[in-house]
Formats: structure tokens, sequence, C-alpha cells
């Protein structure tokens, strides 16, 4: 027998590491974070989160801390506007924003606020500007909260994997675990020593983000726009800059990024004579695109950029991130637990891979309509017309919400893969107030569904509720990551797709 330090070893601290951390100790399993950094990474990245993010801290509870950092930043953007207005005349309202597409604005007045995948989310709808370095601060305090053990200043060094479990080696003592979760990044050691395959396409911008102060910025359009030496957004908050040029990568991706580098940039996709006085923040980047074909090998494992890398246009990698975490938490923790059903661990790559691929083809697709070559152009003028239609904006900003992302599950009824609606009960709380502990949830007016959750014990949360706003729902199973396995209407209750939808997601009763 192999004696154990910890079920779970995570490698890497960073927002997918802390939130699989997170949905771990949810489903019962002990976990110990391994960290690089000392303190949370300060470099700019991601600015806001995307539906599925924004539903999934929602169901854990998460809402108040998110709502509260979201109006912070909301203040500063609203402060934004207030610069840029001219001096004693009246403040610009920014112009009501729902993303871009290859620095293609969509202008949210063109939404068509009817459509449904834009709408039964709960507060997911309306909120979502929380920064990367926001968000990793409250996730570790709610790892630490759930009682995951998060050691900073260790770096995984290797590891040696056996039928039984894996033995990290660290920067300091060796740890052994159950299985190993790489969530190291983009350049992950993990990934690398295990022998994933990696392909993908090459890089071919050099581009920067950062936060810094500058003269000149009055003569820096707001928003994204595409120019004839490449790409350049300023905003959403004072001194937020980010520059795409074309013409090579990097030649050194981890050298400090300095204020002449910016300036010379800025100036080079902009045509301005900014002057770059101080950086607050600032990191480079390209857009290799890569995805690892599996994303587990024996007891080794990978999430968030671990898994794929691709540019960040669109705003997508830390969502796409977050949501392999919930995914593949519950499904660890039950394997580890011992109550998973026969290959429920393997869905995890089976329904996040594609997902991650769609990604990695948005952002491809964006590099391509910002070339400054004449054909791209073309394009884009066509696209920029085609986006700017109802039709085409509604279309745009449901990609880039997050709102299609569906499992293919078996099941007749429409709600049957995807993530569940925040319904109303009738006690006027939601549905997401019932998942906040982490279990799947049977729910519903309809006793008969009730009775065969019988067996499952604590795996299993059984509410009886009606749900006003929508009477002819007679019952849902909801697994522990908030998508629907099973749902039926009234008049026609499917309680054989019940029965196969409890053993194959919850094991044996
Ligand atoms: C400029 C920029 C802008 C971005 N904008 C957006 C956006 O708008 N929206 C969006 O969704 N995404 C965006 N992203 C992407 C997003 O930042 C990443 O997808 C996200 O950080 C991935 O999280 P992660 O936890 O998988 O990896 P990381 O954030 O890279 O975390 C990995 C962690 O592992 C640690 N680590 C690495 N190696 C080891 C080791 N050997 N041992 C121990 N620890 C280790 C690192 O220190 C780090 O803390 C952006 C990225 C960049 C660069």
């Amino acid at each position: 027998m192999s004696s154990y330090d910890v079920d779970v070893v995570v490698a890497g601290g960073g927002p997918v590491g802390l939130m699989l951390a997170c949905e771990l100790r949810l489903g019962g399993v002990s976990v110990v974070v391994l960290e690089r950094l000392a303190e949370v990474d300060p470099t700019i990245k991601a600015g806001a989160l995307n539906t599925p993010s924004v539903e999934a801290l929602y169901r854990r509870g998460m809402l108040p801390a998110l709502r509260e950092a979201h109006e912070r930043n909301m203040e500063a953007v609203t402060g934004f506007a207030r610069q840029r207005a001219p001096e004693g005349g009246p403040v610009q309202p920014p112009p009501r924003f729902a993303g871009h597409f290859a620095a293609i604005m969509l202008s949210a007045d063109r939404l068509d606020a009817s459509d449904p995948g834009l709408t039964g989310h709960g507060p997911a709808d309306l909120i979502g500007l929380v920064s990367q370095q926001q968000l990793e601060v409250l996730l570790a305090e709610r790892a630490a909260e759930l009682g995951a053990e998060v050691r900073r200043g260790v770096e995984v060094t290797g590891f040696a994997a056996d039928a039984d479990g894996v033995t990290v080696t660290t920067t300091r003592e060796p740890v052994r675990g159950r299985w190993l979760v790489g969530c190291d990044g983009g350049r992950s050691t993990v990934r690398k020593l295990a022998g994933f395959d990696f392909p993908g396409t090459e890089p071919e911008i050099s581009a920067h983000q950062a936060l810094v102060e500058m003269e000149g910025a009055e003569s820096l359009g707001r928003g994204w726009h595409a120019t004839p030496t490449g790409v350049y957004a300023h905003g959403p908050v004072p001194g937020r800059i980010l520059t795409v040029e074309f013409g090579g990568t990097p030649a050194d991706r981890d050298a400090p990024v300095t204020a002449d580098e910016l300036q010379a940039s800025i100036r080079n996709v902009s045509g301005t004579d900014v002057v770059v006085t101080g950086v607050k923040t600032a990191t480079r980047f390209t857009d290799n695109a890569r995805q690892a074909t599996t994303y587990r090998l024996g007891r080794v494992l990978l999430a968030g950029d671990a898994a794929h890398v691709h540019s960040p246009f669109g705003g997508q990698g830390l969502n796409l991130g977050l949501g392999d975490a919930m995914n593949l938490g519950w499904k660890l923790a039950a394997t580890v637990r011992g109550w998973a059903p026969e290959g429920l661990l393997d869905t995890y790559t089976a329904e996040r891979h594609p997902i991650g691929a769609w990604v990695l083809d948005w952002t491809r697709a964006q590099v391509a309509l910002m070339r400054p070559d004449p054909r791209a152009r073309a394009l884009r003028q066509v696209m920029t017309e085609l986006i700017d239609t109802v039709t085409g904006t509604t279309y745009f900003a449901k990609k880039i919400s997050g709102v299609w992302q569906r499992y293919d599950m078996d099941g007749g009824h429409p709600l049957v893969g995807g993530s569940a609606p925040d319904l109303e009960l009738a006690d006027g709380s939601r549905l997401a107030d019932q998942l906040h502990d982490g279990r799947a949830l049977l729910i519903g007016p309809d006793d008969e569904p009730h009775a065969l959750a019988g067996g499952y014990g604590e795996r299993l949360k059984v509410v009886p509720a009606s749900f006003p706003e929508r009477p002819e729902l007679a019952g849902l199973l909801v697994r522990p990551d908030g998508f629907v396995a099973w749902a039926a209407d009234a008049d026609q209750v499917d309680l054989g797709a019940l029965k196969q939808a409890l053993p194959a997601w919850l094991g044996t009763p």
C-alpha cells in the first residue's frame, strides 16, 4: 500500500489552480497547491469574466465579492470617461460596449436583448468587470477557508508517477499524492515532463499590454483601433494600453518591459507621439496557439493554460481555465472518494477539449483579421459591416460571452447539456443558492423523480421546490458543476432517462 501526504497535488496557484483547489475541497478530498511565486502575480492580464465564469462563482456563493470588485472597476471606467471629457464640457458616457472581435467594436445598442441566449443567467448577465488579480485574491482566500493548503515560494521541479500515485519533487521537500494536476501555466513543467503532445500553430505577432502614465494620451482614441501598422487598444481604465505589431515575435519574452519599448510600440501602431513617463505593470505576449491532445495521462492531468495556449484576443483564456477547473474538480474528487462511475474522469477531456479547440480558432481568426495587409483589410471591412447589424452583434456577443457552451450529454430535453438556468424558487431564493456546497442537485415540484434519489447520500441534494417563472418544469438533475444532466416537463416526465442519468454521473447508489 502506498502512503500519501495528500490526495491531490496541484502544481501552480494561479487562478485555475486555486479554483480547482476550492472545487476539490468541496468534493471532500485533501489538496496541496504548490506555487512558485511568493505573492499573487501583479502583472496586468485578464480584465473581465465571461458568463460561465460568473455563473460558476455565483453558484459557489461568491457573488457579493464579485459585485464589489465589479462596481469598483466600473468607477475607474467612468473616471476614464470623465478624464477624456473636454474641459468644462459634458462627460460623454463610455459607449455601451459589448466586446470586440479583432478590434472591431461591438455596440451594445445593436444587441437583440430578447435573444434567449443572452438572458436567464441571473447576475451573470450584469456582472463581469473583475480583474484577474482581484479574482486570484478572492480565490486564495476561499481556498484557505475551505482548507486547501497553498504553499507559496515552492517550485515543482519534477515528478515520478506510478500505478498508485505521483511523487512530486520541488525546491523544498517532495510531496506524494494520489493524483497530480498541472495548473502551472502556458510553459507548464508538468505538461513537458509528462510528455503530453502539444500541437498547434506558430506565432506571428509581438504584442504588449500595460498600465502606464503617459503624456499626449488625448491623441489616442478610446477603445480598439486597427491602423496601417497594427492594432492598439486604449482604456477602459486610465493608462491601460495594448499594442499588436506584425513582423516577428518578441526576441526575449522574459526580459523586463521598459517604458522606451512601450512608447516605441504605441507610437508605431497609433501614429501619435505619446511619451510614456511611467510603467505600473506591463507584459508582452504573442499568438502561439497550442492545445494538449488529451488532458490526462494516467495519474497526471492538465488544466488552464497548461492544457492550452493562445493569444488573449476576445478575453477567453482565464475563463476557459476556470471552466476546466469546474469540470474537473468534482470528477477528480469523485474518483478519489471511490464513487466515480466508470469513465467519469475521461469525460473531462471529452467535454473540455472541444471548447478549448473553439477558443484557439476564435483567437486565430482574429489575428488573421488584424493583419495590416490589403486582403485582411478588405475582409475586415466586410466583417465590420456584418457585425454592425443586430444579428451580427448578437451572434458575436453570444460567442464572446460563452453562453453558447454546452456539453454533449444523453437526454431529449433542451436544457440537458447546458448550464442550469438561474431559476427563482417559490421561496424567493434562486437555483444557484442550492449549489454552494458543490453537490449534485435534484430539484423540482414533482415527487416521483425524488423517489429515485435514495441511496446517493451526500452525493446528491434533493430539494422539493417549484419554479414560478417556469411552471411547466417538473424537475432538473444538475451536476456539481452546474450543468443539467436531466430535465423534464410536467407533461412528459421521463423517469427512464433519470434512471440512466443518476448512475451515469453519480455512480452506484
Ligand atoms: C496580456 C494578457 C491579457 C489577457 N487577457 C485575458 C482576458 O481578457 N480574458 C481572459 O479570460 N484571459 C486573459 N488572459 C489569459 C489569462 O491570463 C490566462 O489564461 C490565465 O492566467 C490562465 O490561468 P492559469 O492558472 O492556467 O495559468 P497562470 O495564470 O499562468 O498560473 C500558473 C501559475 O503556476 C505557477 N507556476 C508555473 N510553473 C510552476 C512550477 N514549476 N511550480 C510551481 N508553480 C509554477 C506560476 O507562477 C503561476 O502562478 C490574458 C493573458 C495575457 C498575457
